[in-house]
């Protein structure tokens, strides 16, 4: 009965919005199984021009249907991505788990990176958070999504800017939108602290957003993205 529920609601969807995948735009499933499978289980290492100061993966490398999905989600508001995606991002962090890469702790918190708020609102929210929570809702009770940054709105988009023009655009830009909660300040030996972004293309936005943590008395353990340029 539910599943038939199911499948009439699926069918009135697809009915309102033309569903395409979001990696090949094959029409009738956001995510088909081509696409799942050229995206791996295992994160990559990421070495950024602009020192992070913390390890750094991503789930893959910007190409191929992870870059298709990414900028679908980001610029066309394709919130039908964010489980898709949200999936991609909770099990590279499980591969991390199992790699010991992250130090085993009793809670995980993702922080997202800041986006700016007019890019973010023109877009229909803010498609990083929607990330960090849908994977950390698929971790279970112990992983948290914590939104704790912000970032001026005089910064430009920094499409086009080099990696020195990313960081003086960004220099004194991120900040925290509320105090950390204390679980999180160092030291927290049972808290791991991750940053989570969609794209890492200099790492000048990553390394303004651990300044910024770590300013305020947050230790970060490391960067993940979903997809490292
Ligand atoms: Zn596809």
């Amino acid at each position: 009965m539910a599943a038939g529920m199911r499948g009439v609601l699926g069918a009135a969807l697809e009915l309102a919005v033309p569903v395409e995948c979001g990696g090949c735009r094959r029409p009738g499933t956001p995510w088909c199984p081509r696409c799942a499978a050229a995206v791996r289980d295992d994160p990559v290492v990421l070495r950024p021009r602009v020192e992070i100061g913390v390890p750094a993966w991503a789930t893959g490398r910007y190409r191929g249907p992870l870059r298709t999905a990414v900028v679908d989600l980001k610029e066309h508001r394709r919130a039908d991505l964010v489980p898709v995606l949200g999936a991609v991002l909770a099990r590279s962090l499980l591969r991390l788990a199992e790699w010991e890469a992250i130090v085993p702790a009793a809670r995980l918190a993702l922080v997202p990176a800041p986006t700016r708020v007019l890019s973010a609102r023109r877009r229909g929210g803010d498609p990083v958070t929607a990330l960090a929570r849908d994977a950390a809702a698929r971790l279970g009770p112990r992983v948290a999504a914590v939104p704790l940054l912000t970032i001026a709105p005089w910064t430009r988009d920094s499409a086009g800017l080099s990696a020195g023009g990313r960081l003086a655009n960004l220099h004194g830009a991120v900040r925290l939108v509320r105090r950390p909660p204390p679980a999180l300040k160092a030291p927290h030996p049972g808290t791991v602290v991750l940053l989570v972004d969609d794209v890492l293309t200099t790492g000048a936005t990553a390394a303004s957003a651990v300044t910024a943590l770590e300013a305020s008395g947050v230790a970060v353990s490391g960067v993940v993205v979903l997809a490292g340029a």
